[in-house]
């Protein structure tokens, strides 16, 4: 499971809106899905951090991320993601992303997120989530849109190298 190649900030296509996903069943989402998780895996063992990851990410404009909380929990691939409903209530963090591993950014997101999708069987399914998850939903939600953490950074200042914030941010 090699995985693919991870686009990174400054290509074009991270910044466009991906297409619904017609068919789960079909071997290409399949092969998609595959792609995604391996993906995923091979970033893991690389750095040792990343839970989640978006098909535009490996050049797929197609509504499809895979999400694997470490070392439980969630894991699935979800097709089709919408989010239903998002609590009025905020939490700010530090977020980073494949596409610009040395890259933090400062962002606010909803506490809590409802989201209805289609998992790899074709069924659909909810997710209510909170915390951890819920922000990543949210992350990976928005590339499909072709929005980027940076596009939500809170202020001017609200950038540090990985290194840096190792040093100082981290509480
Ligand atoms: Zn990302």
């Amino acid at each position: 499971m090699p995985g693919r190649e991870i686009l990174q900030l400054g290509n074009p296509l991270l910044w466009q809106r991906s297409r619904r996903v017609e068919e789960v069943a079909a071997t290409a989402t399949q092969a998609l899905i595959t792609d995604l998780r391996d993906t995923l895996a091979s970033f893991r063992e690389t750095t040792g951090y990343g839970r989640g990851i978006a098909a535009p990410q490996i050049g797929v404009l197609q509504r499809a991320i895979f999400i694997r909380m470490q070392p439980t929990g969630f894991c699935a691939a979800l097709v089709n993601p919408e989010i239903i409903w998002a609590s009025q209530q905020k939490i700010e963090l530090w977020d980073d992303c494949f596409s610009f591993p040395d890259l933090l950014v400062r962002v606010e997101r909803a506490a809590q997120v409802k989201v209805v999708y289609t998992d790899e069987r074709g069924a659909p399914q909810t997710v209510e989530a909170e915390g951890d998850l819920a922000e990543l939903l949210q992350h990976e939600i928005d590339h499909l849109d072709g929005i980027l953490a940076i596009a939500r950074a809170l202020s001017p200042s609200a950038f540090a190298t990985r290194a840096e914030w190792q040093r100082q941010l981290q509480s």
